[in-house]
């Protein structure tokens, strides 16, 4: 039996990682004093780690494998602070002042981003763009004019368009003009070229398995121990989980086309209102592209995840004269219950360690703002911003969610352990019964067969075959594993328990 994984279209690989070098940062060998240790070498560690270490701070960025391979190298990319529909469900629900807020710190973050492209002459495919989210159907043309509207009151670029560059027609759109979009791994590859050296340090597969929160912290890695006054945990998914944030953040995966057109790509970057569909133009030395994404889902309910990418690829062919798929992709991130990102102090009483989480799709830009906002905090300055990303907010509206959330986690917990048994075919996993117990299966191409234990090493919970990716993925934090068991995303920091067989 055969699953109809080799019919997938593209090389499995995102255009940002097959268009650039690996790198080769040496792990941790020795104990060490720093400033700030940063765990996690994404766009929000390697941006926090350059703006501190400008600001004369020592700095360690700690990856668990290579920098800018994870989320931020599997992101689409768009640098906006348009982020579907936001601004109207920000004012109504937290105010005018704090919707503000959001909306600087985003802005802000674009600019951010710009000044680093130009002071550092980083040739990283910047280009300036507008961005747009629309609608189709005649019923969401209400919330695109709630949007603008909003967002016309907060300050922001935005337009009340009903004509876009898309080859299809659309009921109405909001447009914000003057943002951007980058090739994420030339930008983060060229801040990690200039963040290491000089009392500062990259230290690449070197996973951090704990931290403290003292004066200086200890920072507990696989290789040894970090001593900082400040540690920054940027891990995508926080580890060490003080503050429940498995509890406060749900992982969303989906899953990205990069596709060449015979017809022109249209420029700029589209997202429909209910985010069910994202696109965007790319052009660099690779040619010219259009990504296209969506089939977002919880990580671990992805189901038939082959089926998603197939369903994209239907989607894109119906709109635009696809000439082929070139590379394929998925990633994940992590939402709040309330929409905003949690980051600042990690807990209530943290005093030394930060957090930044929680992006809801929008790190480019939330996760420089984070950059920005730890920097100042650790610098001792205000920052407008503090108060509306703050980890520790307690606000009613995340109540409901809150509950409904830990039922679900809940219900996997228990609902896990009655799985039933099956056949396992060539390169595909599933978990069996066994006299012993449940067994997470995973047969290879060649027949051989890797017996793992499916309780995922965060929380216990059953990890589910992902086929589209042959991972093992945690339906309750969002943690991954590879079909050998081995961590390849967090909350976890161990691998699947290997089984005799
Ligand atoms: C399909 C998709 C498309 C997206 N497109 C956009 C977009 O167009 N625009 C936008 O603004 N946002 C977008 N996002 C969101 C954005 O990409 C993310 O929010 C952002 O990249 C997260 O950055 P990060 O630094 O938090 O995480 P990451 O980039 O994942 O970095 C975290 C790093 O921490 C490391 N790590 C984890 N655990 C440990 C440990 N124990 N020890 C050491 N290191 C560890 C990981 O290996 C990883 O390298 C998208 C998200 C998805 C899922």
């Amino acid at each position: 039996m055969k699953s109809n994984y080799e019919a997938l279209p593209g090389k499995p690989n995102s255009l940002w990682l097959a268009t650039t070098p690996t790198t080769s940062f040496p792990a941790l060998q020795n104990d060490l004093l720093v400033d700030v240790a940063i765990i996690g070498g994404g766009i929000v560690g390697l941006t926090a780690a350059a703006l501190l270490k400008e600001q004369g701070k020592s700095v360690a960025v700690l990856e668990a494998g290579r920098i800018a391979e994870g989320v931020s190298g599997n992101t689409t990319a768009k640098v906006t602070s348009l982020h579907t529909l936001i601004y109207d469900y920000l004012i109504q629900h937290f105010g005018h002042d704090k919707a503000q807020a959001y909306a600087a710190a985003n802005q802000s973050a674009i600019e951010q981003i710009a000044t680093l492209v130009r002071d550092k002459h980083i040739d990283c495919e910047f280009k300036r763009i507008a961005a747009y989210t629309y609608a189709e159907s005649e019923k969401e043309v209400n919330k695109v004019e709630a949007e603008v509207a909003a967002a016309l009151k907060l300050g922001l670029p935005a337009v009340l368009t009903y004509e876009t560059p898309l080859p299809f027609p659309i009921k109405a759109a909001i447009r914000f003009d003057d943002q951007a979009q980058f090739h994420p791994r030339k930008y983060l590859l060229a801040l990690a070229r200039n963040i290491h050296g000089v009392g500062s340090y990259i230290f690449e597969n070197t996973r951090v398995t704990d931290f403290s929160d003292d004066d200086p912290c200890f920072v507990t890695t696989e290789h040894g121990t970090i001593k900082a006054h400040a540690v920054i945990v940027a891990s995508h998914f926080p580890l060490n989980d003080m503050a429940f944030y498995s509890l406060r953040l749900k992982p969303h995966r989906s899953y990205v086309l990069a596709a060449r057109l015979a017809e022109p790509v249209p420029e700029g970057m589209f997202i429909t209102t209910d985010s069910s569909h994202t696109m965007r133009y790319h052009s660099g030395d690779s040619g010219i592209f259009l990504l296209v994404g969506g089939e977002g889902h919880r990580v671990g309910e992805g189901g038939d995840t082959v089926a998603r990418y197939q369903r994209i690829e239907e989607w894109a062919r119906e709109r635009f004269a696809v000439e082929s798929i070139v590379y394929r992709w998925a990633t994940q991130d992590n939402q709040t219950l309330d929409k905003l990102p949690y980051v600042g102090h990690y807990s209530p009483t943290s005093e030394h360690v930060y957090v930044a989480t929680g992006f809801g799709g929008w790190g480019m830009t939330n996760g420089t703002a984070a950059a920005i906002l730890l920097r100042d905090l650790i610098l001792g300055r205000e920052n407008p911003w503090a108060e509306v990303y703050d980890p520790n907010r307690v606000n009613l509206i995340s109540l409901p969610e809150f509950v409904k959330h830990s039922a679900k986690v809940t219900k996997h917990f228990v609902g896990d352990r009655l799985s039933v048994a099956g056949s396992v075919a060539l390169g595909e996993g599933k978990i069996v019964e066994t006299k012993s117990g449940d067994v997470a299966l995973y047969k290879a191409e060649d027949g051989s067969i890797t017996a793992l234990s499916p309780a995922c090493t965060h929380m216990g919970c059953f990890v589910q075959w992902n086929p589209a990716e042959k991972s093992w993925d945690c339906p309750c934090h969002g943690s991954r594993f590879a079909a050998d068991g081995i961590v390849i995303h967090g909350p976890a920091t161990k691998r699947l328990e290997q089984i005799e067989t």
